[in-house]
């Protein structure tokens, strides 16, 4: 099997510290407060343009602690998304779970729901897609889906159990290795 059918073109995308610049121990919780990371729209445009199905997957516990209500976030998610096609590129879907630890659903990372809500709704196969996060808890998520793991250094202390597959500085890097996975690499 080589590389091209090794893997799909799916990508499941964190969204703090990975498509805008990390809000630190707070949370965005005005679009006012949102600014794409460096390169982040240009990396996702180039995503669009090789055929990329890219869903976000975002824990937002800013909700469930009360901090901001669901229609906030999910206006925040449409701007976003507006601004990602308004520069060349798509977001197939924003997934956010609202919840918090103590909630015990089944969607807040590590746990792999976001993604399984994404695979249900666009389809595909997530063993053989890629998920870009830069914190233990998303690496844990896709690597529990089998999902090719990049880890965004930022932040974070880089994740040990799992570790992830590659470590990269930016979502453009990340995106740089994935298109040479899919054998489109320049
Ligand atoms: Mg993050
Ligand atoms: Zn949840």
């Amino acid at each position: 099997m080589d590389a091209t059918n090794r893997h799909e073109r799916l990508v499941f995308l964190d969204r703090d510290g990975v498509i805008n610049t990390s809000p630190g121990e707070g949370w965005v919780m005005d679009w006012a407060d949102f600014a794409f990371a460096p390169g982040a729209l240009d990396a996702l445009r180039r995503l669009h343009e090789h055929g990329f199905t890219a869903c976000v997957v975002t824990n937002q516990s800013c909700v469930a602690r009360g901090l901001v209500g669901r229609d906030v976030i999910d206006d925040i998610h449409s701007r976003m998304s507006q601004a990602v096609a308004d520069a060349g590129g798509r977001l197939a879907g924003v997934y956010a779970c609202p919840h918090y630890d103590t909630d015990n659903c089944s969607c807040r990372k590590p746990k792999p729901g976001l993604i399984d809500q994404a695979v249900a709704r666009h389809g595909g196969d997530p063993s053989r897609g890629f998920l870009v996060g830069d914190g233990a808890r998303d690496i844990a998520a896709g690597h529990t889906r089998g999902c090719t793991t990049l880890f965004v250094k930022g932040e974070n202390p880089l994740p040990e159990e799992p570790p992830a597959d590659y470590v990269v500085g930016s979502l453009a890097e990340a995106v740089d290795i994935i298109l040479r996975l899919v054998g489109e690499g320049e």
